[in-house]
């Protein structure tokens, strides 16, 4: 079968790889759909926790074709989606309900093959029904929503909060809509992309403001006395740093967006003190992958819209070497 191979940092290739052998807990996936996140761009860099040679790809839909002799409940032929994570169970993390920290923490697509491939072997625990009314293309955004759920049940935003959220890439899209369908009084996005912003407007986001020179005056008058909640989507140190000066005392800052592990930024720990602000970090999801496909399935949010470019296998490599794609594209689908 076919499947895309990052050898190591920097060297990707599509490649005939064997046909994964279900073990007795796993199911076979034929693939329809996989995302294409930041963190595949940072596995084939090198810059991410993954393990080489890997088959990438966590945003996954498609098919039953197998069953692992163990499983019954499931049937050849489901629709599914599969959330990547694989926990052990047994360390301190999992038994305390978080998995994503667990200590021998594995996942498809990052340090187990995943679904850059015509199929792919998943645990049964990991896998999930999707219903007829959704698309396999929208399937394969129930996982980055689901880190969106999680991350925005840690910040807890409020009734009349105003949030502010830089860059309005993918992530910062769905998150911007999540907020707004929820109890916050204003959301404002931001980004350095004109066609982002207009996007941002089609899907009911107004105060989609352009990263100009203008910035800080524009968000001023919107808030001057700054934001309740201030999410860094960018996953750009110099906008992390500056995130926290837009926060309004007491306010909560978010760094959702992945900076390299090599970034440092400056924080005042006076002004933390002083201003009483929560920082807040958000590491993958941790059991919500129900809530997001809830989501998805009553279009509290539009993930279709995102779509701007789908590829097929072969064009996987030119697009992970690929700056102009890195840069200027917004969701990107692996569609086989
Ligand atoms: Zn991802
Ligand atoms: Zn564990």
């Amino acid at each position: 079968m076919k499947a895309v191979i990052i050898e190591k940092p920097g060297q990707v290739y599509v490649k005939e790889i064997q046909y994964p052998k279900p073990r007795k807990d796993e199911i076979i996936i034929q693939v329809k759909n996989c995302g294409i996140c930041a963190t595949d761009f940072h596995i084939y860099n090198g810059d991410f926790v993954g393990s080489y040679p890997i088959v990438p790809g966590h945003e996954v839909s498609g098919t039953v074709v197998e069953l692992g002799s163990d499983i019954s409940g499931l049937k050849v032929g489901t629709r599914v989606t599969v959330d990547p994570g694989i926990y052990c169970g047994a360390c301190y993390f999992c038994k305390t309900n978080r998995g994503n920290h667990c200590q021998n923490w594995q996942a498809l697509g990052v340090t187990r093959n995943g679904g850059f491939a015509e199929y792919m072997a998943v645990p049964y625990k990991n896998v999930y029904k999707i219903p007829n009314s959704m698309s396999f293309i929208e399937a394969a955004f129930v996982e980055p929503v689901s880190c969106i759920v999680y991350g925005l049940r840690k910040l807890k935003i409020i009734n009349g909060d105003n949030v502010l959220i830089f860059g309005a890439g993918p992530i910062g899209l769905q998150m911007a809509q999540l907020i707004q369908h929820g109890n916050a009084a204003s959301v404002t996005i931001t980004d350095l992309k004109p066609t982002r912003l207009e996007l941002a407007k089609t899907l009911g986001i107004s105060k989609a403001i352009l990263s100009d020179d203008k910035l800080f005056q524009v968000l001023k008058d919107i808030a001057p006395l700054g934001f309740d909640v201030v999410i860094d989507a960018t996953g750009v140190a110099k906008v992390a740093e500056i995130a926290i000066s837009y926060a309004k005392n007491t306010g909560k800052i978010m760094f959702f967006g992945v900076c390299s592990p090599k970034d440092k930024i400056m924080i005042s720990p006076f002004e933390v003190y002083k201003r009483d602000l929560e920082i807040y970090g958000s590491f993958a999801l941790c059991y919500t992958f129900y809530p997001a496909l809830d989501l998805i399935n009553n279009k509290v949010l539009d993930v279709k819209s995102l779509v701007s470019d789908r590829v097929c296998l072969d064009d996987l490599p030119m697009v992970l070497k690929s700056k102009k794609f890195r840069e200027d594209s917004m969701k990107i689908i692996l569609e086989i």
